[in-house]
């Protein structure tokens, strides 16, 4: 029997009039991430390498030693997307999605021709932010959203979310286990700064949205410069569709 406390509750809007949500869930599901993370990334964030990364200063677009990742940096702050770089280290973050009910939860606000997509999944890390770097993460009205959830706990001097309110404040949201954060088009945002730490920051992120190709132009820029291995919103991976072939082919035989 699924206990009440098991099931993933509605989205809560962040604040009033922001394209931006929370939603609680079962701790538990991030074990499998947990795990991997541990397993097939930490040991590289341990290496020299990855020791240098985590200093910032350099633009980072790299497959990981091994290729099951690739590590994404946006110019030279100190801040790791670390992408599944191939179908089954993808499969572990598409589960998440499922259970975390994103399609049904998001049918809303994505407006999906069939069901909400699963884009991609990272690792965010990182053990320093020198300032805050304000941004938004889509184009206008473009039907995307980015879902951040703590892997690990953060420590004490680890920075949480800074947000700008509907009417222009600056607000915090703290990220907390069990709690995961979807950012959507129009929502400004940064990391909140803080000073080097000794103790990783490990987040955990999700991007989906539409379902339907015409789409793809407005998310193109977020989400085909984070990662290479990522799925379309038809469904297909990057590189591997020939959606556009075929519709092109249906229209010539029209
Ligand atoms: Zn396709």
């Amino acid at each position: 029997m699924c206990s009440p406390e098991a099931a993933p509750s509605a989205l809560r809007m962040l604040a009033p009039g922001l394209n931006a949500y929370t939603l609680r869930f079962d701790p538990d599901l991030l074990k499998p991430l947990q795990a991997e993370f541990n397993h097939s990334v930490q040991p590289w964030l341990q290496s020299k390498p990855g020791q240098r990364a985590l200093q910032g200063g350099r633009l980072l677009r790299q497959a990981l030693p091994g290729r099951q990742y690739a590590v994404f940096s946006y110019n030279t702050y100190p801040l790791l997307w670390i992408a599944h770089h191939n179908a089954e280290r993808m499969t572990l973050f598409q589960r998440l999605f499922r259970q975390l009910g994103l399609d049904l939860h998001l049918q809303t606000q994505v407006q999906p021709l069939h069901r909400v997509r699963f884009y991609a999944g990272f690792f965010v890390v990182g053990q320093q932010a020198p300032a805050a770097l304000w941004h938004d993460d889509y184009a206008p009205a473009a039907p995307g959203y980015t879902l951040i959830t703590p892997l690990y706990p953060l420590a004490p001097e680890h920075g949480h979310l800074l947000y700008k309110t509907a009417d222009g404040q600056e607000a915090i949201y703290r990220y907390q286990s069990g709690e995961a954060v979807l950012i959507g088009a129009g929502l400004q945002h940064s990391t909140q700064p803080y000073a080097p730490s000794g103790q990783l920051r490990v987040l955990l992120s999700l991007t989906l949205g539409s379902d339907r190709l015409r789409d793809w132009p407005l998310l193109a820029p977020t989400i085909g410069r984070q990662a290479r291995y990522f799925q379309l919103p038809c469904g297909h991976i990057r590189g591997q569709c020939l959606c556009r072939l075929w519709a092109r082919f249906r229209r010539d035989l029209a």
